[in-house]
Order: C-alpha cells, then structure tokens, then sequence
C-alpha cells in the first residue's frame, strides 16, 4: 500500500507523523541522471524478470476501453518499474505443473472488476514473477496497492511444491525464515488519481503523483517487503524496528518501522547513488516528486534473501555524460 502526501494535505493513513520539513528535491540534472542510470545500467543474466499480465485490466487502466489497445505508455512506466528489480540475481525455480500437480492462489481482482480470483495451475518461467495489473477509481487518498494472494495450495511432487511455495529457495517459512521466493502476485491502481506517466522526471508537476515511483513502491511488496516471513523473522516489536543486518547497517542501526509493520517508518531517509532521498518503501509519497529505491530499500530487500548485486556506477559512467558530472558535483555540494 502506498499513500499520498503533499505539501499541503496529507496522507490518509492512520497515526502517522508528518513529513520532515525541507524534503530534499534534486535539481533537474540530478533526477535526470538517476532516471537514465535505472533504465540502462547493464544487468546480470540471471535478473528476474517481472512479466506483466493484463488479462483482469477490466476497467481501462492499462488497456483502451473503446479500442481495447494497449495503452503504451503506461505499461512502458511498469517494465522501468521492474527493471528497477534487475539488481535481482536469484536463482527462481521455474513453475511448471506435471502430470498429478496442481496449484492454486486466490488474488484481489486487480481492477476491482469483479469477485477475488482464484488461479489454478499457471506456469511461470524460471528467474520470472507474474504480476497481474489493473487499476480504477477509488478514494482520493490512495496511490495503489499489492500483494502475493493468499489461500496459497499446492499438491504434487515434492520438488513441485517447493517451486510453488519458495522458488527452490530456503528457510522461508515460520518466525525463522530467512530467504523468500514467490510465484508473483497483483497490484491495483487508483484511477482517480492525476497520475503524471512519464519517464523524464523533468515533466514532473506539483499536485501529480508520479507513476513510476508506485508502481516501484507496489512491486517492493510482492517481492516480500512488508510481508515475507524472512521480513517478519527480523522485526523487533518493542522498538517497533527492523533489525536486519544489511539495514541496520546502512541505517546505522535498527531501523524504526511504520505501525503495521509494512514500511519503514513514515519519512525514514537513505540516499540514491550518494543523493539523499526519503525511502521508496516508506508508506506515503509525495506528489510531483520521483522517488528510486535507496540504498536502505535495498539493504531491506536483501536482509528479506534477495541477492541485491551493486551497481556499476564508476564502469558505466560514460553512459550519462555530462548529465553524470552534474550530479556528482551537486552531490559533493551537499556534503560540505
Ligand atoms: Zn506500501
């Protein structure tokens, strides 16, 4: 779940503090820079992949109602969302139901279109999650939200089973688990909202929520942040804080947690390539601005079991040219 927040009214959800005053909001170059490293930074062959299933757009989110086209542009925005996930390298077991398999999940209708659904028996390919997508109107307040489904079953062989309920990965179940694997789940989108769907971060507006930040935001939940039993096995509850190893780290100790346990807390801060910005999965976003996974967000997901590779800034420095020396100047600035 994603709320909204701006300067002015701020997010629906309940109990939570303010933002900080003086959010940091980089300069045009800088966002410029950041959006073009998440879009072509090369990635290991082993990434997963995140494959998109339309089928329950019912109500004309992702696809023309009239012409029943695809509507481009959007589902451009979702495939940079996941490439975001491409640090990724786990080895996902692929799903794949033989003779005496079968296996089933109940889903949110990801358009709000109909009655839960109940998916029995789909294939998904190795190192790949299905993620089923839709969006309509709803209360002003919300961005989006997500989840893996619930009711999960599975019957079968015993290597078949595994695949369904942890990939081929480890440990994932019970108040010690420490890896997560998932088939792949669903995301809604608030229709209602003023989405701005572009990739430059230049044609970002105040008043717009960005679409690129929840639907990087949604995906973070299907991949177990908020979720996973490997996310749960880490929290401590009476300082309401996530104590994983890789955040704390980054964090400089535990890191406080939001109410329910599902995000850092409102407004917890990090840094994208050495530029601070608030969290992406902490529980609200403000509207008009970008906000990329940092490097808490990333540390987060590989406490959860994700194998989060490093990305290249230095070796791929000539990709972004000027753009790139702009950005670490700016970035140097900040620090003195
Ligand atoms: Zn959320």
């Amino acid at each position: 779940m994603i709320y909204l927040s701006n300067p002015i009214s701020r997010s629906d959800s309940p109990g939570k503090p303010g933002l900080p005053a003086g959010k940091f909001k980089p300069s045009r170059s800088l966002r410029v820079a950041a959006v073009l490293m998440v879009a072509v930074v090369p990635y290991p062959v082993q990434a997963i992949t995140v494959q998109f299933d339309y089928s329950y757009d019912t109500r004309g989110f992702f696809t023309d109602s009239v012409s029943g086209e695809p509507i481009a542009e959007r589902r451009a925005i979702l495939e940079l969302a996941a490439s975001t996930y491409a640090r990724f390298s786990d080895h996902l077991m692929p799903i794949t139901p033989q003779a005496g398999d079968t296996w089933s999940v109940t889903i949110t209708h990801p358009s709000l279109g109909g009655p839960p659904l109940r998916l029995t028996d789909l294939a998904v390919a190795a190192d790949t999650i299905r993620v089923y997508v839709g969006g309509s109107p709803s209360a002003p307040g919300v961005l989006g939200f997500a989840g893996a489904g619930n009711n999960l079953s599975a019957s079968g062989s015993e290597s078949f089973v595994s695949d369904v309920l942890s990939r081929g990965q480890l440990n994932t179940s019970g108040e010690n688990a420490s890896d997560y694997g998932v088939w792949g789940g669903y995301i809604w989108f608030n229709a209602v909202q003023d989405w701005y769907f572009g990739v430059d971060v230049g044609g970002l507006s105040a008043g717009r929520p960005d679409f690129l930040t929840t639907a990087t935001h949604e995906l973070g939940h299907i991949l177990g942040f908020g979720g996973a039993d490997s996310w749960f096995s880490q929290i401590d509850e009476t300082t309401n804080s996530f104590t994983g190893a890789a955040a704390s780290a980054v964090y400089g100790g535990p890191v406080p947690l939001d109410s329910f346990y599902n995000h850092w807390a409102e407004g917890v801060n990090s840094e994208v390539f050495g530029i601070p910005q608030e969290s992406l999965m902490d529980p609200s976003t403000v509207r008009g601005l970008r906000e990329l996974p940092t490097s808490l967000d990333y540390a987060g997901f590989s406490d959860i079991g994700w194998q989060v590779t490093a990305v290249p800034v230095p070796a791929s420095a000539w990709l972004f040219g000027s753009a790139l020396l702009g950005w670490a100047a700016h970035g140097r600035k900040r620090t003195v």
